[in-house]
């Protein structure tokens, strides 16, 4: 089995470690270099983008982890790990960067103040379209979208036209999930509502898929 790593500056990283194992996974934390290079694969949990932007660079493992997607590695961004596999960052604070990858303009907080978190189930490429478990259990939190994606960015799941109860949604069409190569990111929570299938997909690119 795969060992993915989880990178625990900040963030919700037992609920990732959790839903890792849960797909057959073996999960550790990641702190140091030494972690990071040895693992097969990596999750950015959610937390606070800006705050896990300074550890990274106080815990000396951005430049290593740039490199390391450079080469290859499997990386899942969640919410805040979205924003930082962006290359472009709106509504970012004035010294935020991120680590890059993957060719998309991210907006952070894009849900606005009134509908900051939700739950929502949604169609997600790869997953609702290939078994029978129906769309993904998603929850958002202050969550971003992908605002631009770039030609080689694929993406996997949009905000839809209408809720659950046919009234219009302000956010419809914006992309909330994508794969870029190795690179996978959503900007909801898949690790907090027991539906584990995005760690699956995740697995199943680490293990070369
Ligand atoms: N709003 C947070 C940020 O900008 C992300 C929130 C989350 O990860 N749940 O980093």
């Amino acid at each position: 089995n795969p060992t993915i790593g989880v990178l625990a500056l900040q963030g919700d990283v037992r609920e990732h470690l959790a839903a890792l194992e849960s797909v057959g996974a073996h999960g550790v934390t990641v702190r140091r270099p030494g972690e990071l290079a040895a693992v097969d694969g990596l999750v950015l949990p959610g937390g606070e983008s800006t705050t896990i932007d300074k550890l990274l660079r106080i815990f000396e493992l951005r430049d290593l982890l740039q490199a390391r997607i450079k080469e290859g590695l499997p990386v899942y961004g969640s919410c805040a790990g979205m924003i930082l596999l962006a290359d472009r960052i709106l509504d970012g604070t004035a010294d935020q960067q991120t680590v890059g990858g993957m060719d998309v303009v991210v907006r952070r907080n894009a849900f606005g103040r009134q509908v900051d978190s939700f739950e929502t189930d949604l169609d997600f490429a790869g997953i609702s379209d290939v078994d029978d478990g129906g769309p993904v259990r998603t929850a958002f939190i202050r969550a971003p979208w992908i605002e631009e994606a770039g030609p080689e960015v694929e993406v996997l799941s949009r905000i839809p036209a209408v809720d659950t109860q046919g009234r219009p949604v302000a956010a419809a069409g914006r992309i909330v999930a994508a794969r870029q190569g190795s690179l996978l990111a959503t900007a909801f929570h898949p690790e907090i509502t027991g539906d584990a299938r995005v760690h699956g997909l995740f697995v199943s690119m680490v293990a070369g898929g």
